[in-house]
């Protein structure tokens, strides 16, 4: 993989297009969290107080599950410091937006904003990277559930999606406590303690059948809409040793109506080349880098990428390709002969290392 450049680079040679304005925080994005707040208490409010029905309980908790999604899109936004700039209300609102999915801002500023977008796609730094071939052989679990066949393992991943976002964040919490000095991590489990006791709090006030749809559908729901986005975002890209944005991020395509209420959270790649700023300007940014670098630049219909995440593994192999390790079939990756409409696989002999096999289609 040669000619790549770092997240500056790029930003260094887009940022002269751009008005000043687009880099200067966005407190209005509190308007939008402030009516998922209402839509959130009005919901636990009518499940909590009325008698209702099956349907009537199964759309309240759709509508919650996506707000508890859409508020965790906003403390995103709010922990990238785009939305105030004031270190304490930045993280009081960003606890405040993270409250649904229990994450808490001291936690999600050092695993997110200095692990991930720091090391991006880096096969051993990036703590939100696949694994490669060489560490899933060390794993019992990950080596038995690749002996499944593929649409059966695809549809438990994509199952497992729902608890995905909860689980990676319970992993990152034991990752990263021991990192924080002494006297932070009071404050660390604090956070991360609050909401959960707020919820089983919940619990005990509503009973477990009206928390089913008031919290836990609702938290099934926004797992699998947060990781619908985080899974597309960069797994089918290659790991990539210096990190290159347009190489190893990928922007998806949802209808505009969708971008407004996720605050577009779709355009990922022009997030990790500013991820200081409001995510209001990244389609001016996409305009600039579809006309910079074409050849480079990965967008593709959310759905799209979904299909794809579904037929490919999601293993990597010497870092631009993915492996089906039981069967041996190897995938390409985004910029590296993944075309999503063809998805195609050439079978890996024994010890075979070149690329020459032949190549075979699959759909
Ligand atoms: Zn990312
Ligand atoms: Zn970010």
């Amino acid at each position: 993989m040669k000619d790549l450049h770092t997240f500056g680079w790029y930003a260094a040679r887009v940022a002269p297009y751009l008005p000043k304005k687009a880099f200067k925080p966005v407190p209005a994005r509190l308007l939008g969290g402030l009516a998922y707040v209402l839509v959130v208490v009005a919901g636990f409010l009518t499940i909590g107080l009325l008698e209702l029905n099956l349907w009537w309980n199964l759309a309240i908790a759709a509508a919650l599950g996506f707000s508890f999604s859409a508020m965790g899109f906003l403390g995103h936004e709010i922990l990238h410091g785009t939305v105030v700039r004031k270190a304490w209300l930045r993280d009081l609102l960003g606890a405040v937006a993270f409250w649904p999915l229990s994450t808490g801002p001291k936690l999600w500023r050092k695993w997110h904003n200095m692990t991930h977008h720091i090391h991006t796609q880096d096969e051993e730094l990036d703590p939100d990277a696949w694994p490669t071939i060489t560490k899933l052989s060390k794993s019992r679990f990950l080596s038995w559930m690749y002996r499944l066949p593929m649409p059966v393992r695809s549809f438990f991943n994509f199952l497992a999606l729902t608890i995905t976002f909860t689980l990676h964040s319970s992993r990152m919490f034991a990752t990263y406590i021991k990192e924080f000095k002494p006297s932070k991590r009071p404050v660390v489990w604090l956070q991360l303690l609050m909401p959960w006791a707020s919820w089983f709090s919940l619990l005990f006030v509503m009973g477990l059948e009206k928390w089913f749809f008031a919290y836990l559908l609702p938290l099934f729901i926004a797992n699998f809409i947060v990781m619908a986005y985080i899974s597309t975002n960069h797994r089918l890209n290659p790991l990539t040793p210096v990190n290159d944005p347009l190489a190893n991020s990928l922007t998806v395509t949802v209808p505009r109506w969708v971008d407004v209420l996720h605050f577009n959270f779709s355009y990922h790649t022009e997030h990790h080349l500013f991820p200081g700023m409001s995510s209001k300007y990244y389609p001016m940014v996409k305009k600039k880098l579809t006309e910079m670098w074409p050849e480079r630049y990965h967008e593709m219909p959310m759905l799209k990428a979904m299909i794809a995440l579904w037929k490919t593994p999601r293993v990597y192999y010497q870092g631009t390709e993915l492996i089906d390790p039981h069967q041996q079939n190897v995938y390409g990756s985004l910029g590296h002969g993944l075309d999503p409409d063809h998805i195609e696989y050439k079978i890996l002999e024994e010890k075979e290392t070149s690329a020459d096999s032949p190549r075979v289609k699959i759909n």
